[in-house]
């Protein structure tokens, strides 16, 4: 019986910040946690962090711009428990400095952000989804932000109006884009699929600029990964409420 079986949950991006407290709240949940990450020596260490607090956890190499690392990955993941539980899609990357507003961002930056954030993304959840498609609750949780979304940037008061940084926030809207279509694609199956803006979240991607802390930052992630059959898809939401596409 599946149902009685701990949950598999991969998480990208799981060496640190967000994605690692994710984890180690997935793991505090019961779940088995795939630290995804690109770097071995600071995955391996993220993994034996969780297993020295008494947590089933283990270190899969994924780098969102190596598609070898992808595919390895579902192989191994298919072959150690033939199903994927929760996806949490939270690998991710910004450039304060040489991204900006539309008339100067620079156009490599853009690239480079929209590659890792949207197509990086896209390439995981496709190589994953076999695998959800085995779980009886599969679930996936888009790491967004409230600068992808188009209504808030639209309003002049909104209070990071002048956060314009063209390339991350379009990465994040068109990561919305995923999640309002894969879950239109999936509407007949118990998979769920959900964005989640984490809040202004001290961590390096901001330089620790952020006033929430890591525990704050992954909780919506952590329900949205954790949802009852009954819950939501094809969301986008903050601490349990709505928020504006
Ligand atoms: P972070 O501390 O910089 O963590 C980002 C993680 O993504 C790191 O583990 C990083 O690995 C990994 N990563 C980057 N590029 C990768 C790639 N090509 N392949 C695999 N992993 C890669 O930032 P964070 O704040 O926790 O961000 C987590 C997510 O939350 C991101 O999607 C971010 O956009 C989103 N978010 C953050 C905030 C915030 O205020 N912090 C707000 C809204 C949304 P390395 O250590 O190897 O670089």
């Amino acid at each position: 019986m599946q149902g009685t079986l701990e949950k598999i949950a991969l998480i990208t991006g799981a060496n640190k910040g967000i994605g690692f407290e994710v984890a180690r709240q997935l793991g505090k949940a019961g779940c088995v946690v795939l630290l995804g990450a690109r770097n071995p020596a600071l995955g391996e260490d993220a993994a034996s962090k969780l297993r020295n607090q008494g947590l089933e956890a283990q270190f899969i190499e994924l780098d969102l711009r190596r598609r070898e690392t992808i595919q390895e990955a579902a192989g191994f993941i298919g072959s150690k428990f033939q199903r994927l539980d929760i996806l949490v899609n939270n690998a991710g990357i910004a450039d304060l400095a040489a991204d900006g507003p539309p008339s100067t961002a620079d156009i490599e930056a853009v690239q480079r952000i929209i590659q890792t954030n949207f197509l990086g993304t896209l390439a995981v959840t496709q190589a994953m989804l076999p695998l959800l498609r085995k779980s009886e609750s599969g679930r996936v949780v888009n790491v967004s932000s409230g600068l992808g979304s188009l209504t808030r940037n639209g309003q002049p008061d909104w209070d990071f109006a002048s956060y314009t940084l063209l390339g991350y926030s379009a990465s994040k809207a068109a990561l919305n884009m995923l999640t309002v279509q894969l879950a239109f694609e999936l509407r007949d199956t118990p998979i769920k699929v959900n964005s989640a803006e984490p809040g202004y979240t001290a961590t390096d991607l901001n330089h620790h600029r952020g006033h929430q802390t890591v525990e704050e930052g992954a909780a919506e992630t952590v329900r949205l990964a954790l949802l009852p059959q009954d819950g939501p898809t094809g969301g986008f939401f903050q601490t349990d409420s709505g928020v504006p596409w």
